[in-house]
């Protein structure tokens, strides 16, 4: 049984359990605050924080995790990434008050305190600038730490930059780029890595069909060129005889995002029963 450590709230909870779930490892919680939960065939899943998921991988109390990069790399621990999943996506930034005069990561002067609940990615970063500063470390609502006089200046997540912007906050450099992650230990045992690959695959193939559909038309044999260059899908639309008639069967899979434009340009060159679908998993 390979142990998997999931985030038991927050952000990326969600998301995790829906991907999980697509990828056919339905999590089965066994009561609402159970703290594991089967997810069918050889997989387990353990919920904690996401932040405590680094160390759970990295001491062996799980064999993978999923969880934010950033909580990663401020652990410190050893640890492969096998996959991006794509959501969570957010930066660790530095920031400062507008009217601090800071606009660039060069105008933070020495002996600068810096309020973050990411005290080492904070201090490696300015270190590694041979800025030297005080990390003055706070478990939350970092953005009110200028406004309070206890620093001077923070580092903190951000996705969009609107709670930055509405605490009177400027953006003014990156620290870390982040999304969830999958997890494992470097040295994990051989016999765990083909379950690993195994589950790599199957949330890839998942992610991998969220951005496509698949589209059936009925297209006049005349048309077929024009066709061919509306949907170039994964290796060519494929192309099916219909039996004594002027219309052939084309099956492909397009871009979720083009898919109204695909169809008005299938409709304009005169195909018919157009159809799409969602596809549950695609593998290459
Ligand atoms: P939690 O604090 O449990 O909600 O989870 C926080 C994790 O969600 C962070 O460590 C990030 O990896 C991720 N995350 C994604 N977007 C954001 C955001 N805008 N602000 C904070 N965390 C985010």
């Amino acid at each position: 049984m390979l142990k998997i450590a999931l985030p038991n709230k927050g952000r990326l909870s969600e998301e995790v359990r829906e991907l999980f779930n697509d990828a056919g490892l339905e999590v089965k919680v066994r009561g609402e605050r159970a703290l594991t939960a089967s997810l069918g065939g050889e997989f387990e899943a353990i919920f904690v924080r996401a932040q405590d998921i680094p160390e759970f991988v990295a001491d062996g109390a799980a064999d993978a995790g999923v969880t934010g990069w950033d909580l990663v790399c401020e652990s410190g621990r050893e640890l492969v990434q096998l996959m991006d999943l794509e959501f969570g996506r957010c930066r660790l930034v530095v920031a400062a008050r507008e009217e601090s005069g800071i606009e660039k990561l060069e105008d933070v002067k020495d002996g600068v305190r810096v309020a973050s609940s990411f005290t080492r990615l904070t201090a490696e970063f300015f270190t590694k600038r041979g800025q030297q500063v005080t990390v003055v470390p706070v478990s939350g609502a970092t953005e009110i730490a200028p406004h309070l006089g206890i620093a001077d200046i923070i580092v903190d997540l951000t996705s969009t930059g609107s709670t930055l912007k509405m605490n009177g906050l400027r953006e003014v450099g990156t620290v870390v780029q982040s999304s969830a992650r999958l997890i494992a230990r470097k040295d994990h045992a051989p016999e765990a890595s083909a379950k690993l690959e195994e589950l790599t695959q199957a949330l890839s193939s998942v992610l991998a069909a969220r951005g496509k559909r698949y589209l059936m038309a009925n297209v006049p044999r005349r048309v077929l060129p024009g066709v061919r260059e509306v949907l170039p899908g994964l290796n060519g639309p494929t192309v099916v005889d219909v039996q004594g008639g002027d219309f052939v069967a084309v099956h492909a899979v397009v871009p979720a995002k083009s898919i109204y434009r695909t169809i008005a340009a299938l409709k304009n060159l005169g195909c018919e029963g157009i159809l799409v679908t969602r596809i549950e998993r695609l593998m290459p």
